[in-house]
């Protein structure tokens, strides 16, 4: 297997390049300038040729007209290149047999991406594998080409020329120099074609010392961008020159005999780490499109680069057609819009944002966008799910508490069971809602139906229970929740089937409630105007809607039980003292305000005591009970009645003056009169009332008033009993 770093890993990408035209001298300024060591011509986008330090060394420059030519006419042909695949090692075997030190990279269509050089070789590549291992010795050919510093730059050019080599040594009275291939490029740019040697080297010539490693080398030549160094032994005499092509021919070498395993190590290394990298990668990807929320990145232009499998669900698109893609490529404009401008807050702020997002298709996004820097790239972070359950079971809740703050305050059921299908309306868009109760009569009625047509209402207010032909009966007579969904193709809505549809009314879901005992107290139901089935949201709402009615009705229920029990007396079912006496004040109160006449009644039964003793206390109960239902049939549904004591009574006869209050007086008396019961086997039994009469005065309080009645009452006794006496 052949392992190896590609060479467009190590080439240099800022190419040098000039026009067929350009002059010889100022194409050899430009690489001077640009410690460069080669020129690409280029015509017309394309290279046609390369110019080199080695091409600058073996042309005849006599004259400086001469450097004014083309470089076109010097430049190699065609320019030698090498794929920008190919390895090092590949790269270092060519150089040595096509005789070059620069290569043209080219791409896999054939445009040049960069130079390599022999330098680029050597500087980047892992000398360090055994540079240190080999002294400067090792590599010294042999005594240096020295000249004196008289001699002739042309005189300097042909020797470097004929013996091959890219420098020669001067000496001179102020020590040694060096003249390399780049001083004679730097000649020629700057048209010095008739200069010595000694006013072209460069003084003093770098020296190292035999016994360094050749690592150290190699340092000096990178540290000082030379390609020479004197060579001095222990008495600091020149005894050689290293090139730098010395350094890279022993490289190349040992590359062959013992980089390449070394190099075969790194790589597998590498190829471990990219598998590593591969294995993460699609672990990441796993773990992004497992999880239940929208992720996203986009990057500094608004696209998106990352982004899992439940956003493209969310946006309706297969993940690959969303990737690259912006906002304003992917949604209409009035979505994109608002998308782009928080895109452009979080950027500018550099803060996160959070953001509530309703979609066109109802659901609510709960999103959030913040930045991140990932190798200094500023991109943007976008995270969200899907929140509508929760903003649904969220609203049901405030509902909930809505209604229950209604039942908890003491409210009328009326008031509680409207809010309570207003509420339900909300969470089921288009709904109508009503509430029917069920009457101890067994008759459904109206408990509230806020919207649904009065017509309709009349009607479905005297629905009865039972299977046949009612929309609320049918559900109430199975004990279940029955469902029409559409109202017209069912069989249990004959009759009413052509009223609802008049009103427009085409699905019904009625569903019963019950009290906590499993007795039926009601059916909440829905219409619709279209014909519809409830999906999961409908069938929960419902279900919060029928506990509600439930829990109200039942309370309801039990309320009014206990102040039926704490404002009546239980035997006789009239208001007890208690009550009576609070009714009777506020009916006082109103008479005095208004100006309007009011009686009182106090009534006593005679000799009570004796029906007891002769009949029972249980017939004396029920002659209570007898008594009280005269007394209810006596008087008039405005006026109050109440059982003060054992066997008295006291009745407030609302606007009511002398003369009807005697009226009634008496035809009570008379009317217990004439009335007997039987107890058992007793035989008839009967009994008589006394009765006291007050008329209300200016400054009566209900007191003075009563004991008026009172002493009416008492002197009705000493006269006799069974009488009416007026106070
Ligand atoms: P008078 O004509 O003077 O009013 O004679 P009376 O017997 O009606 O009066 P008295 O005050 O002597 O007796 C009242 C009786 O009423 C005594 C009591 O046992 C009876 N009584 C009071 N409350 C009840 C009740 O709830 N049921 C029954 N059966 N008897 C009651
Ligand atoms: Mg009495
Ligand atoms: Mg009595």
């Amino acid at each position: 297997m052949s392992v190896d770093l590609p060479v467009h890993a190590f080439m240099q990408c800022d190419l040098l390049e000039c026009a067929p035209s350009m002059s010889v001298r100022e194409a050899a300024a430009r690489m001077h300038d640009a410690h460069c060591g080669s020129i690409l011509i280029v015509d017309a986008g394309k290279p046609v040729g390369i110019w080199t330090e080695t091409d600058v060394l073996a042309g005849a420059w006599r004259s400086v007209n001469d450097l004014e030519q083309p470089v076109s006419a010097f430049m190699s042909a065609p320019v030698k290149s090498i794929a920008a695949q190919a390895t090092l090692g590949e790269v270092a075997r060519s150089f040595r047999l096509a005789g070059v030190r620069h290569f043209l990279v080219n791409d896999s269509q054939g445009s040049p991406l960069g130079i390599i050089s022999q330098t680029d070789v050597v500087c980047n590549q892992a000398a360090e594998f055994f540079l240190p291992a080999n002294s400067v010795a090792s590599l010294v050919p042999g005594d240096p080409v020295c000249v004196d510093a008289n001699t002739s730059f042309n005189d300097v050019r042909q020797l470097m020329r004929n013996l091959n080599i890219d420098a020669v040594v001067i000496r001179s009275g102020q020590g040694y120099g060096i003249i390399t291939m780049r001083d004679v490029v730097g000649a020629l740019g700057a048209k010095k074609l008739t200069a010595s040697a000694g006013e072209l080297a460069s003084f003093p010539l770098l020296t190292i010392r035999r016994d360094a490693t050749l690592f150290q080398a190699r340092s000096l030549f990178s540290r000082n961008r030379i390609r020479h160094l004197g060579v001095i032994d222990d008495q600091q005499v020149l005894v050689g020159l290293l090139t730098f092509r010395d350094l890279f021919e022993n490289i190349e070498h040992a590359y062959v005999d013992s980089l390449l395993p070394a190099l075969e190590l790194k790589t597998e290394k590498l190829l471990q780490t990219q598998r590593e990298l591969v294995r993460q990668a699609s672990l990441t990807e796993a773990v992004l499109n497992a999880l239940p929320i929208n992720v996203f990145v986009k990057d500094e232009a608004g696209r998106l680069i990352i982004a899992n499998e439940m956003t493209a669900q969310t946006i309706g698109r297969p993940l690959a057609e969303i990737i690259g893609k912006c906002d304003a490529e992917m949604f209409p404009a009035e979505i994109a819009g608002p998308m782009i401008d928080d895109d452009a807050k979080v950027r500018s702020s550099n803060q996160t944002l959070i953001r509530e997002e309703l979609l066109a298709d109802g659901r609510t996004l709960l999103g959030q966008k913040r930045m991140i820097q990932v190798e200094g790239a500023p991109l943007l972070l976008g995270a969200s799910m899907d929140v509508t359950k929760w903003k649904r079971v969220d609203a049901l809740m405030v509902s909930d508490h809505h209604v229950l703050e209604l039942i908890a305050g003491g409210s009328d059921l009326p008031v509680i069971l409207e809010a309570l299908c207003r509420r339900m309306e909300i969470h089921l868009p288009g709904a109508l809602c009503s509430i029917l109760l069920l009457a101890d009569d067994g008759v459904l009625r109206l408990g509230a139906a806020p919207n649904l047509p009065p017509e309709y209402l009349q009607v479905a207010e005297a629905a009865s229970v039972g299977p046949a032909d009612r929309s609320y009966g049918a559900d109430v007579f199975f004990g279940e929740q029955v469902l029409f969904k559409d109202i017209a193709s069912s069989s249990l809505w004959t009759s009413h089937a052509d009223l609802a549809r008049r009103c427009g009314l085409n699905a019904c879901w009625p569903t019963p409630f019950f009290s906590a005992a499993r007795q039926l107290l009601g059916v909440f139901a829905i219409y619709y105007t279209q014909t519809k089935h409830p999906d999961d949201n409908d069938l929960t709402v419902i279900g919060h809607a029928t506990r509600l009615a439930s829990v109200a009705v039942e309370r309801w229920q039990q309320i009014s039980e206990l102040k039926r029990l704490a404002t009546t007396d239980q035997l006789t079912e009239l208001s007890n003292r208690a009550h009576f006496m609070e009714s009777a004040e506020a009916e006082l109160r109103r008479s005095c305000r208004f100006k309007r006449d009011l009686a009182v009644l106090m009534i006593d039964l005679d000799f009570f005591k004796r029906v007891n003793d002769r009949y029972g206390h249980a017939a004396g109960d029920e002659a209570l009970r007898v008594f009280s239902r005269v007394l209810i049939s006596e008087t008039r549904a405005f006026d109050l009645l109440g059982r003060i004591g054992g066997e008295e009574f006291s009745v407030v006869l609302t606007e009511t003056g002398s003369e009807v209050s005697l009226q009634i007086a008496e035809r009570l008396r008379r009317a217990v009169e004439l009335t007997s019961f039987v107890f058992q086997d007793s035989g008839p039994i009967s009994f008589t009332v006394s009765i006291g009469v007050a008329l209300l005065q200016a400054g009566d309080s209900l007191d003075s008033l009563l004991a008026r009645a009172d002493d009416a009452l008492y002197r009705a006794k000493h006269a006799g009993r069974n009488r009416v006496e007026c106070g």
